[in-house]
Order: structure tokens, then sequence, then C-alpha cells
């Protein structure tokens, strides 16, 4: 923004070099040049040494301008999008412009109103900043890449202020939540670790279902969810975590989900990505979701893990394994959306677009017109397009996307921001919608749920009563108009017993 200062870095000389970039930058003060003696109130001290954390160098531009890079995924210095620091030793009514001048990527949200997460030691919740204070331009003097500036005032001294680019969801935060669900001693509720990750995390499994199905020579129907591969696509953990906690609730669409169906869900396939704060690959800079087809047991063990896992239910007579959804977030659509397969067969490739279309049904920021069906030569490494290769024409793989930023209610023209909730929201529609799916494929018949979706419209009323929104929208919608009757590429009235009037 500002003009550099004779004493900053020439622009292509290491300014952009990312190789230059070890690690995170630990409680590091930024002096100005020539300044000698003891730091003052002011000169910002900059963080990054914590779980999923990632900044690698910051550079003082003048007095409120900093130039800030995010540190490169560890062993692979393609992917830099995820960030994750803390500021402290500010002074009151600091002003100060942060640039964010290494994006690897040029497509962004930021165009379209996304801002920078932010919270601090005395407001503990993630708010985003305003989109006014957020620039994203091609900078001349970053040797033309995309550049984020924001401004930002900090207003109290004692408190230790973060900034990350989406709501972080740590390794840890993840095992405090699965421990507390083991905790409630649920008959329905199974965890196991199916292996390790190179830096010895553990690879969680779940597997929650009705005690019946899990009998001798049980016949099971199985949905197998995976989340997190790329680690720093959060909003994945949280729509996960809207799954889990709605297929364990007492809610009575959980309860025939879990009479019917096996849900086995690995929600971090990459925990060492996850905690080193990388954006895209593991430790080892591999993008795990490019190596489906032959995953080695020693460089990619929990792809390798869970591959071995549903090629063993693949084999057994037992076992149908129906769908397969990936779950991850998106870095420049709007939206919750799905990617499938092609197939010859037009029967299965129009059956494929049943799921995504009852989903859109449910869930107000699901967007079938952005679903699409694709069979690039890229993604043939992905899990979607090698199970989808590998299970027979009665199975189901999706790849499941949200923004990163917001989604826009059909009908309507502004994006509603996403939440930690509203993702979690989301998840929990992804698991009713499978009883929308085996109702109209008759697998579930006559079963008595009192009013489903008034029953869930309550919970909702009541889960906004309890919280305000940490961040007031004007279009966000009120609570009499979750289930909103208009809504362009959305059919409210389908018949669930005839198929023919979905399409
Ligand atoms: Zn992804």
């Amino acid at each position: 923004m500002a003009e550099r200062s004779q004493t900053a870095p020439e622009a292509g000389n290491d300014m952009g070099n990312d190789d230059a970039i070890g690690g995170n930058v630990s409680k590091y003060i930024v002096l100005p040049p020539g300044y000698c003696g003891q730091p003052k109130k002011g000169h910002l001290i900059f963080d990054a040494c914590f779980e999923s954390g990632n900044l690698g160098r910051v550079v003082h531009v003048s007095e409120f301008e900093y130039d800030l890079f995010i540190r490169p995924d560890t062993c692979n210095p393609r992917f830099r999008v995820w960030f994750n620091f803390t500021v402290e030793n500010v002074k009151e009514s600091q002003r100060v412009i942060f640039n964010i001048v290494n994006f690897s990527k040029t497509k962004s949200l930021y165009r379209d109103g996304m801002a920078p997460m932010v919270k601090s030691t005395s407001r503990p919740k993630w708010q985003r900043l305003p989109p006014k204070n957020v620039y994203y331009y091609r900078c001349p003097e970053h040797r033309k890449n995309y550049v984020m500036s924001f401004a930002f005032c900090f207003d109290r001294e004692e408190d230790i202020y973060q900034f990350a680019y989406c709501y972080p969801y740590t390794y840890t935060r993840f095992q405090h939540y699965l421990d507390s669900l083991q905790k409630r001693n649920m008959d329905y509720f199974f965890r196991e670790q199916l292996g390790q990750s190179v830096q010895q995390r553990q690879l969680d499994l779940l597997t929650i279902t009705s005690p019946d199905n899990l009998r001798q020579g049980a016949e099971q129907k199985v949905v197998f969810i995976t989340g997190r591969v790329h680690p720093g696509e959060t909003p994945s953990s949280f729509v996960c975590q809207g799954i889990i906690d709605f297929l364990v609730s007492q809610h009575p669409i959980a309860r025939v989900l879990r009479e019917y169906l096996v849900f086995k869900i690995a929600p971090m396939l990459n925990p060492d990505g996850v905690y080193l704060g990388n954006y895209r690959c593991s430790l080892m800079g591999f993008d795990l979701n490019r190596h489906w087809l032959d995953p080695s047991p020693w460089a990619h063990p929990t792809l390798h893990g869970v591959k071995q896992l549903i090629i063993q239910m693949y084999n057994d007579p037992k076992t149908s394994l129906e769908f397969y959804i990936d779950i991850h977030a998106h870095s420049t659509m709007m939206n919750g959306f799905m990617y499938g397969n092609i197939f010859e067969d037009e029967e299965r490739f129009q059956r494929q677009a049943i799921f995504p279309k009852l989903l859109c049904q449910n869930a107000e920021d699901f967007s079938y017109s952005s679903t699409s069906f694709n069979r690039d030569a890229v993604k043939a490494g992905t899990g979607r397009r090698f199970l989808g290769g590998l299970l027979d024409h009665t199975s189901y793989c999706y790849t499941l996307e949200v923004s990163f930023y917001s989604y826009i209610i059909s009908g309507t023209t502004a994006a509603v921001p996403y939440t930690e909730e509203a993702y979690m929201k989301l998840g929990r529609n992804v698991a009713r919608t499978f009883l929308d799916y085996y109702r109209l494929n008759s697998m579930v018949e006559k079963v008595a749920i009192p009013m489903p979706r008034l029953r869930n419209k309550e919970m909702e009323v009541q889960r906004r009563k309890e919280k305000s929104p940490s961040y007031k929208h004007p279009l966000l919608r009120g609570p009499a108009s979750n289930y909103p009757s208009s809504k362009g590429d959305k059919k409210n009235s389908v018949n669930h017993k005839d198929p023919s009037t979905l399409f």
C-alpha cells in the first residue's frame, strides 16, 4: 500500500523468495530499521509457533505497514494459502496495514467480500473483519503477485490478537471432541484407531450404528465419510462434526438412520498437516488426495489405512458400501456443492444426481446448480474418482465442497458469511438427507417420524435464541425463514415416492 522505505528489502530480492522461509515466526519482535534498545509498546510481536499456526516471515515496511509471508506447506513450497498467527505488544489505537504478499493462488473470494478472521484474548469468539477493510490486488512491488491487505486498529493493550484465514479447527480440538463423545458411553458409537500418521498422530475411525448391525454375520449398508485430507480446509471439520453430532443425537431421523445404516467416519485423514498448519499437504509434502491409486504404507500411512479398510469392506459379501463422501472446502466458490463422477451408464449417472438434489431441498446453503460431474485426468488420484471406479453400480462417490466464505440463498443476491454453526448445520442436513434418499428407494418404509422438519426447525429456533450470531449481516435470515418457500433451483414439493419428479 504505502511507499516502501529505503531500508525495506528490494522487491524481487529475497522478498518474494519462499525458499528463505524455514519455519514459523516465534515471538518475533519487529523493530524499526536502525532502532537500538529495548522494545517499546507498539513494537509488534508476531508468533505462529502453536498448533495449526502459520506465518513464515514479517517485514517492516513502515510504522504502520507490515508485509507478511505465509510459510509454505512442509516439503512443498507450491502451497501457500492458510495463515494463522498472533500479534501482541500493541498500543491502544495503533492502526496497521498487514499485507499478505505470497499467496500461491490468484483466484480468491477476497474480491467477493471474504475477510480474514480475528479474535483476541478478551474477545475469544472468532469474527470476520469488515470487508471494507480488506483489499485484494496485483501488486507491482511483489513481482505482480496478488496481495491481500487489511487494515486493523488495535484497541486493548493487554490483548493478544489472533488472525487466521478461516475458523481454525485443530487436531487437539478434534481429539477433545472425540473424547467427549466417548465419555457419553453411547452403545451405538464406536471409536477406534485405524492407523497412525508419519508423526504418530491418531487416524481415528468412528462407527455409528445400532449394535444389532454389528452382530456376527449381519448384513451392513455402509455410508463412508472422510474429511480434512486437505489440512487447511477447516470447514470440512465443522461439517463433519455436524454430521456426527446429528447421527449420535436422539433426533428421530438419527435413530432411524442408525437402525438401517452403518456410518463409518474418518474425520481427519491428514492429522500431521492439520497440526503443522499446512494448507494442502502432509508432513512430507504430499497432496494425499492425489495418491488414492497407490498409497504407500510409509509415505501415506493414513490414506493407506483407509483404503485398505474400504477394499476389505468391498470384498466382504455381507457389506454393501453405498456412499462415499469426502468433505473439502473451496477457496473460490460460494455455497456447499458436490462433485460426482461421470459414467457411461446413463441411468447410473442420473441416479447419482439424486442425493445432491435431495440435499439441496434440505439445506438452504447447498447449491445443486454448482454441483458438477467430471472425469478430469488431474483428479484421477482423488478418493471420489478412485472409489467411483472401484465400487459397483449401486455405490455413489462424491466430494462435498463448502465455501471458505459464504453462501447465497437462491432468489437473493447477498452473500451470507458462513459461521462455525452454519457449517455444522450443513453437516446435520447432509446426515438427514440419507433418510430422504432411502425413503425414495423404499428401503425405509412407513417409519413413524413425527414432523421431523418442524422439529428440526424448532431446534434451530431454540439454538438461535440461545446464541446471538457473531457476525451480524443485514440479510441474515430470521428463524421463520429457515426453509424458504421459493428457491430457484430447489423444488420443495417433490414426491418422495416418485423419482421422475426429481429430474
Ligand atoms: Zn480439498
